[in-house]
This record gives C-alpha cells, structure tokens and sequence, in this order.
C-alpha cells in the first residue's frame, strides 16, 4: 500500500488504490534527504561466505544458469526438507511436497492466486504484510481483517470469529509478524488451527522471521494436529541468510496442495535465481552455530535500538521476533505517525516505516511508526544520536 494513492488512468480496478509500496517511497526519501535508513528492513551487511562461494561457484561451474527444474533444483529441495524436519520435526518429500519460489513473495502470490476463487475471502491480521493486499485482489478475492492491538498485539477471539463467513477461504498467517514483532503464542495457533479444522479451512503461513524469535518459540502452525494437509507453510532465504536480493523462496505442503500452487507459480516466473538456489541449499545445511549467532547479533540489536528509541522518549513495543519495533509516535507529541515519519528526515535525519499503511481500519494504526533494527551497531548508534533531537 501506498501513502500516495493517485488514481492511475491504465491500471485496473482490482489494482487502484495500489501505489509505489511504502518501502521503496521511504527508501526514495532517505537516499534524497542522506538519512539514516531504518525503513525499509534489508541488511546492511551481507551473510556468510561460505554461501557467497557457494553461489559464485555455482556460477562458474554452470549449475542452475540455464533454467532449473520447474520445483527447484534436487540440492535445495532436499536442503528444505532437511531444514523443516530438523528444526520442527516435520517431514516434507523433497519430490512432492516441496516448491522453490522466487522469494517468499511469489510463494504468497502463487499460493493466493491458486487457492482463491473470485469472491472468497482470505482472513488476515492486521497490520498486515503489503503484499498480502495486493496478492488478494490481484486473486479477485475479499480480504477480511482482525485486528492485533498493541502493547502485545493480542487478538479477540470473538472479533477473530466474527470475520469469518461461508465465503471464507482461507487464512493467511504471518508469524513472526512483519511489522509488530509478535510471535503468535501455542495458544493462539491452538485456536487458529481449531477454526481451520472445524470450518475445513486452508492456512497459508508466512514464516520469514522463523529464525528470528528472542522470546517465545516458533511454532509452525502446519506442526498442530490436524492442520498439516490443510497449511501451506511458506519462507525464504532472504532473512535467514541475509541476502534479500536473491529471492529464494519456497513452499512446503501436501503433495495436492503443492501441485496447485506450482500450476500458478509455473505461470508467473516458471523458475528463477538457479545458482542462488544451490547456495541456498549450502545455507540451510549451515550448523547450529550460525543459526544461534544470527539470533544472538540480532536480539543485541533488538536491545540497542529499543532502548535508543525509549532514551529519545519513543514508547515502544518491545518486539518478541523480525528485526522490526514499532513505536508510538504520540509519545514524542505526533498523533499522526505519517506525518512524523515525512518530518523525521528533516528534523532528525533518520527514516521510519508509517505503520498505518498496514491497516484497514486506519485509526488502529495512525500513530504508530516501525524502525527496523538489521543494520550494523554503528549505524544503529548514529541513529539513536539522532533521533535524541525528538526530544
Ligand atoms: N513476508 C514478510 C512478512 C516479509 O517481511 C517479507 C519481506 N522480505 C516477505 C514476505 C517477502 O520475502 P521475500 O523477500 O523472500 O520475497
Ligand atoms: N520486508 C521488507 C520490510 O518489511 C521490505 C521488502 C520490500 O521492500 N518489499 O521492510
């Protein structure tokens, strides 16, 4: 979603509404205003070398230039496979049931495109991930939202029961959530899963941040009983690896549910990023260590720029997972996150996410702004020296 949403003359109806998305517009004002960029959340430093060669090798030795099988290249299929069993215990065939994307964007894309008829609807939370709106209408279904409020963005059970109608489809989850930072607890999956089961619902199940959790555990929903052949489970490279340019992606499920949303995604991209995919695979086979000090560097970085943000006089919502804390812009004297978020760069010099741009009903996130906390701690720390000219 855009905050500048002029009506565009050739674009459909479906798409109007739809502008540049908010990371690429608050990415324009930092690099036009030389701020500091904690806006659009992508590393400030690349990930392991070992997959770097992984992938210039790939390259030289010719694997994956030329168009790779339609699933995904054998190497990272069984990468996948071997990932989701040893962290959730969860067996995937690497033949049948698993599917390399183009990012998890494609994934969310493809899967919408391949479960929805017109006129379903797809129930979400919001504040949601950009693209899940788009993906829907793009899909010509209804998007029907519950609301997570902070300070730790809980959800109504009844308000959760309440969206759901005969047209419901399916529910599109997203845990680790971009932007809040929650980790849906057992509890809630629980609960979800129960709907889904007595409503013979499907989950589609954004897991990006899986291994980005500081507090809690993630749970993937596909994990609880009954809801493995209903959940397509989805994630990507891009976080846990640190290489959000290569856009690899994949999808996880039933060998039927799988088949549908490779019948779409065959249609959008056919295949992409071959070479990518082998490093990929080298990554996912990485050992525990580096899983742990992914998670270790971050959560420093989570604690620094949380409590920079509260020592320039920012409330903020501590996040459980991402690399994301969203603030409350009312306590340094701005309702409207919006417009502090244009004003930042100018009064201070450091760009923030408007979360607003993330909700339906728009007062439920009018004041309130998003950092993202995966850059270096230098940049961090000009950041916070900044940001004390708030006060
Ligand atoms: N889902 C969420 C919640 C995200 O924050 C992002 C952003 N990177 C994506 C999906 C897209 O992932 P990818 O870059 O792998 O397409
Ligand atoms: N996922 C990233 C974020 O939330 C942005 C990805 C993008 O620019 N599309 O900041």
């Amino acid at each position: 979603m855009s905050v500048v949403n002029t009506r565009q003359p050739f674009l459909n109806a479906r798409l109007q509404g739809f502008g540049a998305t908010i990371f690429a517009e608050m990415s324009a004002l930092a690099a036009r205003t030389d701020a500091v960029n904690l806006g659009q959340g992508f590393p400030d430093k690349d990930g392991p070398n070992e997959v770097i060669e992984a992938a210039t090798a790939a390259i030289r030795n010719g694997l994956g230039n030329q168009y790779p099988p339609g699933i995904g290249v054998p190497e990272l299929r069984q990468a996948i496979s071997d990932h989701q069993q040893r962290f959730y215990q969860l067996p995937y065939d690497p033949d049948t049931e698993i599917l390399v994307t183009a990012g998890a964007s494609e994934a969310l894309a493809a899967a919408v495109l391949a479960l929805c008829e017109t006129g379903d609807e797809v129930v979400t939370f919001e504040p949601w991930y950009d693209i899940y709106g788009a993906n829907i209408a793009m899909a010509g279904a209804v998007k029907k939202v519950v609301t997570l409020r902070p300070p730790h963005y809980n959800f109504e059970e009844s308000e959760f029961l309440a969206t759901l109608s005969p047209k419901t489809r399916l529910i599109l989850l997203n845990s680790p959530h971009n932007p809040t930072g929650k980790v849906f607890s057992r509890e809630e999956l629980e609960f979800i899963a129960k709907v889904a089961v007595e409503r013979d619902l499907l989950v589609v199940t954004d897991e990006v941040y899986e291994h980005l959790v500081f507090e809690g555990e993630h749970i993937p929903i596909a994990s609880l009983p009954g809801m493995r052949e209903r959940t397509v489970t989805i994630s990507s490279g891009g976080k846990t690896f640190a290489f959000t340019g290569w856009k690899i992606g994949w999808v996880c499920a039933t060998p039927e549910l799988t088949s549908a949303v490779r019948i779409a995604k065959q249609f959008l991209t056919y295949v992409s990023g071959g070479p990518f995919q082998y490093a990929i695979a080298v990554g996912l086979g990485l050992g525990d260590d580096y899983y742990t000090d992914l998670l270790t560097d971050m959560r420093e970085k989570r604690d620094f720029l949380s409590a920079g943000l509260e020592s320039a006089g920012l409330e903020i919502f501590r996040p459980q997972g991402t690399y994301f804390v969203t603030a409350d812009a009312r306590s340094v004297g701005y309702e409207d996150g919006l417009e502090l978020c244009w004003q930042l760069p100018e009064k201070v010099g450091v760009v923030a996410v408007p979360n607003v741009v993330f909700y339906d009903n728009e007062a439920e996130g009018r004041h309130l702004i998003r950092f993202t906390f995966c850059k270096s701690l230098d940049v961090l720390d000009e950041a916070v020296t900044r940001l004390q000219g708030l006060k």
